[in-house]
């Protein structure tokens, strides 16, 4: 069996995306919003915060009480919208559900939605437009291609219907001709969709959801759940399918870098549309033909 080493696949794009930034005069920012007191949220932002640290990326934290009024965090999103030196914003989820998220998220200016969850980014990418992909169904998509896991006319099996992972992954894998099932908490008889897939996604929350009884053998599984329990973290997919599947993403050290090194590269993509920066590479190259 293959662990699919998203840690050292993200730390090799890190790597990468610092030295191509070493190139540009001024510093990508990226501005996170999150709202209330969720315990996960601040390990994720805090992870946010020490890669954009790590690249040379500038980190705009913008935290808002429970209480505060959605009028107050939409007049910051639309503020940081018109800032020049802004170039990526993302909600941090969840939020309280008295917040209306869609609302919220929506106010992104799409060429700053480095989430790739507005409703223009979303509705690009079902047209295969360009657009800043959602960062977790782009990592995945960076794990396929590092490890030469070919699409094309497999079964890909998706658990989870959200607008953040599973929808646009689903855009994604039919984009490179897989054959593409969505489960969900209404399924019936959910093994008899997993135990088909050549490809496995799981994308649920629920510590050790699918077992091996659940998969066929030598699939190729990408666990995306986390859960936490007495401080340790859990993926959706019990680790007695290690020695039955063909390659897997480990919980942690998968999918969760891959998401963090995406939000970075799709920061760095909007930085260079918004400013049409000239890279000095292209000038040299361009010096070098002439
Ligand atoms: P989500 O909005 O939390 O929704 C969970 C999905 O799982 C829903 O579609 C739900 O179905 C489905 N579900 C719940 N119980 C189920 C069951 N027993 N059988 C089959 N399906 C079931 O989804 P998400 O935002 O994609 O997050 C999913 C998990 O991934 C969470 O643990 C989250 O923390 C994690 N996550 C990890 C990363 C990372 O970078 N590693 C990034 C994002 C999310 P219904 O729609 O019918 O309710």
């Amino acid at each position: 069996m293959i662990l699919l080493d998203g840690k050292g696949l993200s730390a090799k794009i890190k790597d990468e995306l610092k030295n191509e930034m070493d190139a540009y005069v001024q510093t990508p920012i990226l501005a996170v919003i999150t709202i209330g007191n969720d315990e996960a949220s601040k390990i994720y932002v805090n992870n946010k915060k020490k890669a954009c640290e790590y690249v040379g990326m500038s980190f705009l934290h913008f935290n808002f009480s429970e209480n505060e009024d959605e009028t107050k965090i939409i007049k910051k999103i639309k503020q940081l919208n018109k800032d020049k030196n802004v170039n990526g914003i993302i909600l941090q989820l969840p939020i309280p559900s008295k917040f209306n998220k869609n609302i919220i998220i929506n106010t992104i200016d799409p060429l700053k939605d480095v989430d790739g969850l507005t409703n223009i980014s979303q509705g690009k990418l079902i047209n295969k437009e360009d657009s800043l992909v959602p960062c977790t169904p782009k990592g995945i998509m960076e794990i396929f291609k590092y490890y030469n896991i070919e699409l094309e006319g497999k079964h890909v099996v998706i658990v989870g219907r959200s607008n953040l992972v599973s929808k646009p992954l689903l855009i994604e894998c039919l984009n490179n001709n897989a054959t593409v099932t969505i489960c969900h908490s209404k399924t019936k008889n959910l093994s008899s969709y997993t135990k088909d897939a050549d490809i496995l996604v799981v994308a649920v929350g629920k510590k050790y959801l699918i077992d091996k009884s659940m998969i066929k053998k030598d699939s190729i599984i990408i666990d995306v759940g986390i859960s936490r329990e007495d401080n340790k973290i859990y993926g959706d997919v019990n680790p007695n399918v290690y020695d039955y599947c063909s390659m897997i993403t480990p919980v942690p050290g998968g999918v969760g870098p891959m998401t963090v090194a995406m939000l970075l590269k799709n920061t760095f993509i909007a930085y260079k549309k918004q400013n049409g920066v000239v890279d000095i590479n292209d000038i040299l190259n361009k010096k070098d033909s002439k």
